[in-house]
């Protein structure tokens, strides 16, 4: 497989050839491959940022493929690092257990199960639980700890090596995961393949509807290739004989379906939501284009937005630091050209991040104990969706007259 990142010229769910982009990002680094800080002055790998709506399936995707080695084989994002997705993880597991037909140590397989925290919900909630995950140091790191983690891309190899040693699933999770593949349509074969006929599969991804309506333009980013409506999705699975019989609305990334997915005449009904969704998703546009064209335009006015208020800021001779480098991070700060002139430093728990430096902007990642003896006048919280947790934490600092910027879907002070 070559190296090199490739334009997409058909639909990565219909095959359809795509026409051009409503939204360019520009040229952007990888947004979780984060330099070293004595690798600052190395080069880093860029390609095109632009999202791009098919005209057949509505689906939203990237305009180009990164190949995945480059971007996941040492991933640096850990589930388990916040409380929030602890507890997201620990409900997540008994609401599948819940639905499940089989009762008698019921076989839960997550895909792209990153450091095992949802495989070990499993666990503790009476299933047997196996990860399949293609980041090594992530699936040894599990392994060590107990969670049964088979270390590779989900393949026609994984499966059969999965099939063979623990049989045909009666539950397969795939979070955050469906969308950052670029051969999705081998996944639903292979899904298909390793669930049982009655069993379900279960997916979670950031909803394209809440990114147009709350300008999540962020969530953009190469490792996310799909932007996912339920229309593109029941699209999908409908030539792998499969079907959505239930969706459920969560706050996850600000505002996330979780959707239920089975076999073609599965055992279960197909709930009111899922006809729901499709109506709103046609009554708010999202087949057209203008729906798309007016977010790059309200996408650009933030860059100038934000821009404005930290260089106002800077002006008062005042400084900013960030919380949180995810990958929407990057985004943001690329897409935006903020510089470490504007932010002095981000601030992150990950260790794994920390004496890193944000790809393509060279800002540098931090400890929150460098925030506490180095406060700044304002925190940008780039982690919006842990808003919350993170203000209660460093909530100490208003004490230094520090106050805190929200940065979307406005550039906020609060
Ligand atoms: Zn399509």
């Amino acid at each position: 497989m070559s190296s090199d990142p490739y334009i997409r010229k058909t639909c990565r769910y219909c095959d359809t050839p795509l026409g051009h982009p409503f939204l360019d990002l520009g040229t952007q680094p990888l947004a979780n491959n984060l330099p070293r800080s004595e690798d600052s002055a190395k080069p880093e790998f860029h390609c095109p940022l632009a999202v791009v709506k098919c005209e057949k399936c509505h689906l939203v995707q990237l305009t180009h493929s990164v190949p995945a080695p480059l971007m996941f084989d040492e991933y640096l994002y850990v589930s388990s690092t916040t409380q929030t997705f602890r507890k997201h993880f620990a409900e997540y597991a008994e609401n599948v257990k819940a639905r499940l037909v089989k009762k008698d140590r019921p076989l839960a397989i997550d895909i792209g199960s990153n450091d095992g925290l949802l495989v070990s919900c499993y666990e503790k909630a009476g299933m047997r639980g196996v990860g399949i995950e293609p980041a090594k140091n992530l699936a040894a790191e599990a392994n060590r700890q107990g969670i049964t983690t088979v270390n590779r891309y989900f393949d026609n190899e994984a499966v059969t090596e999965v099939i063979s040693k623990y049989g045909k699933a009666d539950a397969i999770s795939a979070n955050n995961v469906f969308a950052h593949i670029d051969d999705i349509q081998s996944v639903c074969r292979n899904v298909h393949d390793l669930l049982a006929d009655d069993g379900f599969f279960v997916i979670e991804f950031a909803y394209l509807v809440t990114m147009l309506e709350k300008m999540f333009f962020d969530m953009i980013y190469h490792e996310h290739v799909c932007y996912i409506g339920v229309t593109a999705l029941s699209f999908l699975l409908q030539r792998f004989r499969m079907e959505i019989f239930d969706i459920q609305e969560i706050e996850t990334h600000g505002g996330s379906l979780r959707v239920f997915i089975q076999k073609k005449s599965g055992p279960r009904e197909r709930t009111a939501i899922v006809d729901r969704l499709l109506r709103e998703e046609k009554e708010k546009g999202c087949m057209g284009n203008q729906a798309y064209a007016d977010f790059a335009a309200r996408v650009f006015g933030f860059k100038q937005r934000l821009n404005q208020m930290l260089d106002k800021i800077k002006e008062q001779g005042k400084k900013v630091s960030g919380y949180g480098a995810p990958a929407k991070a990057t985004t943001i700060i690329n897409f935006c050209q903020l510089t470490p002139d504007q932010i002095s430093y981000i601030v992150d728990d990950n260790p794994l991040k920390q004496d890193r430096l944000v790809p393509g902007r060279k800002i540098p990642i931090v400890t929150s104990a460098y925030l506490n003896e180095h406060p700044t006048d304002y925190v940008l919280i780039f982690a919006w969706n842990f808003a919350k947790e993170i203000i209660a934490k460093i909530d100490y600092l208003r004490t230094k007259n520090t106050r805190f910027i929200i940065p979307l879907p406005e550039p906020t002070i609060v």
